[in-house]
């Protein structure tokens, strides 16, 4: 044999392996690749990339519209009464369609008025259990009038807490929600204040029992620990499950609080940085705003990527990121190339104004200016507030949970964009 046919041998049988390498490697792929899809089916939840960059989070509404439900029990969860769950079944008896876990019920109530009469109000509730198919849960919190002034108590949550019982019926929207947990194996970080917890039991129910052995923390900040909701049901799971640590972390403590998950003190991104071993977590906050504001962007000063954390607050907030957020929303608010003077028509209302970004939202902007508008959340995503743009454009923050209808925007989350002109 020559050596340029040996040469010829080896070439070829180093191109051999190689194929057969990446022929391996690709039916692997494919496998995994199949695998993913069909489970992902399973769920009825759309996959990444089979959706557009800005929703790709988003999930198509499991029914259009409203639907009756039927309380079927109410229990209290916190020692000092002002938290209660609701487990919902549907009237129709039909299955319910799963969600993911931290997004939420959208709710349309009748509430008694001032006047004797009802009047219709609309409040999200986030679901605070995994999904199952027999029923959905939510954890409402008693809303007092703040200390020292003379405004009604919160008319949803009293509503809820004093009239609603076992046996009420409800009118839902079905679950949606941009705040959810990803469905990858990295390990993850559960921050919750408050009420801000109902979203994170339904992450953690989830991830315990979907995705066994998922390094999982939930720092969960309250005053004392009669405030704290559903205390035995995290101790038990912190007792059960080794990749599960809770941190119950108390403001204002009695000395009873004080047990081998507590901690003195709020949640703060120095706390974080003594306990949480250095690895790739995705964040998950949930709580008052001041919480979000202060956390969020001490998270990016720690180096945390902005895919890594995602956050939500019940109700109007605007927490101000420290790197501008890169969805292809937020690319479009570029205050410099702006009009400079932008004019707001209220065509209903036949008034004309001046905008300027101190202004706030339009559903602020028309307030201040004697113009009523019917809205819920004030977060984006119940869709109360709807209304038809007639000409003009609009900014969003960040993508609301409610999608618009076409030609449609959220006056509580979108400021324009140019000279509009909206049906109010
Ligand atoms: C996505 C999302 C998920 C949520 N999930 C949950 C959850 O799981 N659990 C939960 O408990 N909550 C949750 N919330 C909050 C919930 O939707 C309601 O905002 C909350 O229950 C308060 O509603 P309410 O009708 O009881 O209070 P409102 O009637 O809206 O009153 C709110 C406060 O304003 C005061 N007030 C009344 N009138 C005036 C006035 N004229 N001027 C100033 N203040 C006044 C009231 O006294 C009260 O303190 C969520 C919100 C969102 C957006």
């Amino acid at each position: 044999m020559t050596s340029l046919s040996l040469l010829l041998w080896i070439v070829s049988g180093i191109a051999l392996q190689l194929a057969i390498f990446l022929g391996v490697s690709f039916w692997r792929h494919w496998l995994d690749y199949h695998a993913l899809r069909s489970s992902v089916a399973e769920l009825n939840i759309p996959l990444k990339h089979d959706v557009p960059e800005d929703t790709a989070n988003a999930v198509i509404a499991a029914w259009q519209g409203f639907r009756t439900f039927r309380v079927d029990r109410k229990v209290i969860e916190d020692a000092v009464q002002s938290v209660c769950s609701f487990y919902l079944v549907p009237e129709d008896g039909q299955p319910l369609p799963p969600f993911l876990p931290g997004q939420f019920l959208t709710f349309r109530l009748d509430v008694p008025a001032a006047t004797g009469n009802t009047e219709q109000i609309t409040r999200c509730y986030s679901l605070s259990d995994a999904p199952r198919p027999d029923c959905y849960r939510v954890s409402i919190k008693r809303v007092l009038p703040p200390i020292n002034s003379n405004f009604p108590p919160g008319r949803s949550s009293n509503f809820f807490h004093d009239q609603v019982v076992v046996g009420s019926l409800l009118q839902m929207r079905a679950p949606i929600g941009h705040f959810h947990i990803d469905r990858s194996d990295d390990p993850v970080v559960l921050i919750a204040g408050g009420i801000g917890i109902t979203p994170m039991l339904s992450m953690l129910n989830w991830c315990l029992t979907e995705q066994p052995g998922r390094e999982i923390w939930l720092f969960y900040g309250v005053r004392h620990g009669r405030e704290l909701v559903m205390k035995s049901h995290l101790e038990a799971l912190a007792a059960a499950y080794s990749n599960f640590h809770l941190r119950l972390c108390f403001s204002d403590p009695q000395p009873e609080d004080m047990g081998k998950h507590s901690h003195r003190g709020r949640v703060d991104v120095s706390l974080l940085r003594i306990q949480l071993p250095l690895k790739p977590y995705h964040f998950y906050i949930c709580g008052p705003t001041p919480m979000l504001e202060s956390i969020v962007p001490a998270l990016e000063d720690w180096g945390v990527p902005d895919t890594h954390i995602h956050f939500e607050a019940f109700g109007p907030s605007s927490i101000k990121r420290k790197r501008p957020a890169t969805t292809a929303v937020t690319k479009m608010l570029d205050i410099g190339a702006m009009e400079t003077s932008i004019v707001v028509t209220f065509a209903k209302s036949g008034k004309q104004l001046p905008w300027q970004p101190a202004a706030g939202n339009l559903l602020e902007f028309a307030e201040s200016n004697g113009i009523s508008v019917d809205f819920g959340c004030r977060a984006g995503s119940c869709g109360t507030c709807q209304t038809t743009i007639r000409a003009g454009e609009v900014n969003y923050n960040h993508p609301p949970d409610y999608d618009p209808e076409l030609g449609k925007c959220l006056l509580c989350v979108c400021t324009p964009k140019t000279s509009i002109t909206v049906e109010a």
